[in-house]
């Protein structure tokens, strides 16, 4: 394949050569690519499996930027075996993708491990394939790590649910999923738990229980987060009350960004190909923290009547605001004009008074720790959650699917966010009962950019989590541990 970095594992006969196997969707690839970045700077020979074609536009420009930045990475093209979709209705492009990753895997890695030279010695996954993966790196007797994308909290709820269901309780028996109450962590309510978990035959649901199960044969599990931002959840799972004997957890965050910014770029807002950035430019004339920057993540796309909604709150906050606007679930599938999204005139009126929206994506990792960043109106993704505790920058959690109730749950427990507790989600239907109007908005974004209170725990949490990952710290010394076990091929 490459040269290899030479004999790292103290002079034994196989060097170690890491194979990373990662899934879909920004926010399992940006920490996948973090910690991708993080062996290889650390002189392990590392392989990436690379599924074509990628389901969106982001994740082929993040690829190419990562084997462009980090050449001795070697790249494992793995062609996607068709699904049919026919097979599955009206399930989210990103589940789907996952299950046609699940099938490809079972087929195609093998092959893949057995024509890797230098040989691969130690394979590392993503939640989403692992029921998938793990079989095959035990048969061919090769350590297996997980990554899993977000919140220790998030795993506990994961570690837990297949036991939730195996009790003797009759409705859990039954299959009807209620509340959860997660041991040594708390009780999640039925309706903050993803929501496709509510229905136990639902596609996700049914990888989610597999991935949960095999989870346990892991030789540990990889976390993007720190020991001071969610104690109770990790002392949990490292206790073994959630799940005995369960394999040791390694929290590594936060996690570095791993993109290698280009000459002369003045910020990493900027675009990737180092082209001066309308959004770089803006940040740079604003007074400090007066910015509301607002993004629902990669794959959360709000419907048309809640963007009005959106867009009016902003204005009548009053506040300056940045607001990244995504109309589609697949970036690839946005075509919308802004100008008719938002309705005419408003993106001059709101220009004059310090509001900006765009399409486009952002380095949000770099543009988070800009100066002027006042709050972040957010979904909830653990990413980002962290990005914006690095940065010191208050969150305003508004869940929109998935995990993200639960990851609000443990952001106000943390002290670094606040949780809009009754704004609608996925799943809450489309009447004008579930919409949140632009007064709601406008109100909490003043409450939280007013809250001293919350602005001071950020800034505690920030601190913890740059002592997490400075030498000696509880991530450094995990990951220092996880690297040393790579390097045995242990
Ligand atoms: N992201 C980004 N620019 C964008 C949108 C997202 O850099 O325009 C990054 C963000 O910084 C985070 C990841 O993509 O690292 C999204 O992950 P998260 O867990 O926050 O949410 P998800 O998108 O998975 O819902
Ligand atoms: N998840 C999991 N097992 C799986 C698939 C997903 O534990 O097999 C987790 C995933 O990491 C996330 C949650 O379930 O915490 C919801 O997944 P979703 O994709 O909806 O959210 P996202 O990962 O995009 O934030």
């Amino acid at each position: 394949m490459r040269e290899s970095p030479g004999e790292l594992n103290g002079g034994g006969a196989t060097p170690p050569h890491a194979l990373f196997i990662p899934s879909a969707g920004m926010g399992h690839l940006m920490p996948t690519f973090r910690v991708i970045a993080g062996l290889s700077r650390q002189g392990i020979d590392v392989s990436v499996v690379t599924v074509l074609p990628a389901v969106s536009a982001a994740e082929t420009n993040y690829f190419n930027g990562l084997f462009a930045d980090y050449p001795t990475i070697g790249r494992v093209d793995m062609h996607l075996l068709p699904l049919d979709a026919s097979e599955f209705r009206n399930e989210d492009p990103f589940f789907l993708r996952w299950e046609a990753l699940r099938r490809s895997v079972v087929h195609l890695l093998g092959p893949i491990i057995a024509s890797a030279s230098p040989p691969i010695t130690a394979i590392i996954t993503d939640i989403t394939l692992t029921s998938c993966v793990i079989p095959i790196a035990k048969e061919l007797r090769l350590p297996c790590h997980v990554l899993f994308p977000t919140a220790a909290t998030m795993l506990a709820v994961n570690a837990y649910f297949p036991i939730y269901l195996d009790m003797a309780v009759p409705a859990a028996a039954a299959g009807v999923v209620g509340d959860v109450d997660v041991p040594g962590v708390f009780r999640v309510p039925r309706c903050s738990l993803p929501p496709p978990l509510l229905d136990v035959n639902k596609l996700f649901t049914k990888q989610f229980i597999e991935n949960s199960r095999e989870i346990t044969k892991a030789d540990g599990v990889l976390v993007n987060t720190f020991d001071a931002v969610e104690p109770a959840p990790l002392a949990a799972l490292r206790g073994g009350r959630i799940v005995p004997g369960y394999p040791p957890v390694y929290t590594i965050g936060p996690l570095k960004p791993h993109v290698i910014p280009k000459a002369g770029e003045k910020t990493a807002a900027q675009g990737r190909d180092g082209s001066p950035s309308l959004v770089d430019e803006w940040l740079g004339q604003q007074p400090a923290r007066s910015v509301v920057y607002v993004s629902f993540g990669n794959r959360s796309a709000a419907r048309l009547d809640q963007i009005r909604e959106i867009a009016a709150g902003l204005e009548a906050s009053g506040h300056r605001f940045l607001w990244v606007l995504k109309t589609t679930k697949v970036d690839r599938e946005d075509d919308a004009e802004l100008a008719d999204v938002l309705g005419g005139g408003y993106l001059e009126r709101v220009q004059g008074r310090g509001g900006l929206v765009t399409k486009g994506w952002v380095e949000q990792e770099a543009l988070l720790k800009h100066p002027a960043m006042g709050m972040f109106l957010s979904h909830g993704g653990w990413n980002s959650a962290l990005e914006a505790a690095c940065a010191g920058v208050p969150l305003l959690v508004w869940p929109q699917l998935g995990d993200h109730r639960v990851n609000a749950m443990a952001a106000v427990r943390a002290g670094i966010g606040a949780w809009a507790e009754h704004w609608g989600w996925d799943g809450d239907g489309d009447g004008e009962e579930s919409l949140v109007t632009g007064e709601e908005i406008a109100e909490k974004v003043k409450d939280v950019m007013a809250d001293a209170a919350l602005r001071e725990s950020v800034a505690v949490a920030r601190l913890e989590a740059a002592k997490a990952v400075a030498e000696g710290g509880t991530s450094y010394r995990n990951m220092r541990e996880f690297v040393g076990k790579i390097k045995q091929g242990a």
